[in-house]
């Protein structure tokens, strides 16, 4: 496999606290090659097109380099890359549009990883480990956050006083990457830039975006990606005082677990978290987990639909919304007050267009395409 001869490949990274993805795109961003390492620490193990082989990488720069020379390996030349583009999950108040990694904005990186302690440093690790191993590569990062600068400061702050807002405890959310992607793709579905669109991305990690022509107004995760909808193992909204008790009993360390790790829909079903293997159990716990998560996405989408004055159409990304047609067809009826329809052969085949030729509201299927938005993102930035 080559990358593009003229040295126009982008490698994106995405980088969690114990994996890094990567995707290789050439300059038309027609996707190259995808690969990963998993397990970093102990137990490490790269994947590469068909190639599954386990690796020693005992930290996230000796994962990258495994992860590069796999690459040379399939025929993907460092020198043959333009740029590369990471994945950042919290660009915190001051970094919302694709920014050049520099000195500066590495620290303001470092400054955030309070707000994202389980992303942030291993980003900011991978980044000086790519420096150190391609030196004169291009680095780009792209913030999940970002998208989220346009929402008004009165949808953006806790009722707390301005210390804290100032301390940045106050609403950032997230997906943002998947949310642009998603605008760009449903513009050239439906012919046009539509002006209400409630956007849901629904993967192990779940939100929900009121996007008013083309920019988000509201969204439900908030400080951190544990708050608004019931996820695979986060709770989504709860009381802060129920918060403050689990701490007492529990401890700090046994709260942050047990509603991040333990909860959502694992929690209600006892350990599943996954959408799919829920599915396919008839056990009443499964089914009352899967009947949360859609009743809590429908109550979020109510207050998302009012804060942009009205709906014109709904659109369902991430793993869960883009195959489960029975949680989009919960969640779809649910809205039926707010003039949704749907076909339901449409819904069935996860069709990008679900709805029928007379809806007032439209309802539309669109892969996730972060990847994309950040090879875009770093290719617009060099050749600027
Ligand atoms: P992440 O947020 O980790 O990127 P994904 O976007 O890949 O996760 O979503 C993973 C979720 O998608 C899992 O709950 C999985 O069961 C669910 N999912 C994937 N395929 C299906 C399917 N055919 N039916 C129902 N759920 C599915």
């Amino acid at each position: 496999m080559m990358g593009d001869p003229a040295g126009g490949d982008v490698l994106v990274l995405n980088v969690g606290s114990s994996s890094i993805k990567c995707v290789v795109f050439d300059a038309a961003l027609h996707e190259v090659l995808r690969g990963g390492v998993d397990g970093i620490g102990h137990h490490a193990a790269l994947r590469m097109g068909a190639l599954r082989q386990p690796v020693t990488a005992p930290d996230h720069g000796a994962a990258l380099s495994a992860l590069l020379k796999a690459l040379e390996a399939q025929g993907i030349a460092m020198t043959s890359l333009r740029v590369a583009g990471h994945r950042v999950v919290h660009g915190g108040p001051n970094l919302a549009a694709p920014a050049r990694v520099t000195p500066a904005v590495r620290a303001e990186i470092a400054r955030c990883a309070p707000l994202a302690p389980l992303h942030n440093p291993h980003n900011l690790a991978a980044m000086e480990a790519l420096a150190r191993l391609t030196p004169d590569l291009p680095q780009v990062a792209c913030f999940d956050t970002g998208f989220h600068a346009s929402i008004p400061e009165v949808a953006q702050r806790y009722a707390l006083p301005p210390d804290c807002a100032e301390a940045g405890i106050r609403r950032f959310g997230f997906h943002g990457l998947s949310y642009a992607g998603l605008v760009a793709r449903l513009e050239s579905l439906a012919g046009g830039l539509l002006d209400r669109v409630l956007a849901f991305h629904l993967g192990n990690g779940a939100s929900a975006c009121a996007i008013l022509r083309g920019q988000s107004v509201a969204t439900t995760m908030g400080y951190s990606p544990t708050d608004g909808l019931t996820m695979g193992t986060r709770c989504g909204s709860i009381d802060p005082n129920a918060v403050l008790r689990l701490a007492e009993e529990r401890g700090v360390e046994g709260a942050r677990d047990l509603l991040n790790n333990r909860a959502g829909l694992a929690g209600l079903s006892g350990g599943i978290s996954d959408m799919r293997a829920l599915e396919e159990s008839a056990c009443p716990e499964a089914v009352f987990a899967i009947d949360h998560f859609t009743y809590w996405a429908g109550r979020h989408a109510g207050s998302l639909i009012s804060a942009m004055e009205g709906l014109e159409a709904v659109v369902f990304t991430g793993g869960i919304g883009e195959n489960s047609a029975r949680v989009r067809a919960a969640i779809l009826d649910g809205l039926r007050w707010a003039g949704v329809s749907f076909e339901a052969d449409r819904n069935a085949r996860n069709a990008p267009r679900l709805h029928g030729d007379d809806a007032s509201v439209t309802a539309w299927v669109i892969p996730a395409e972060e990847e994309r938005v950040i090879a875009r993102a770093a290719l617009d930035l060099v050749q600027a």
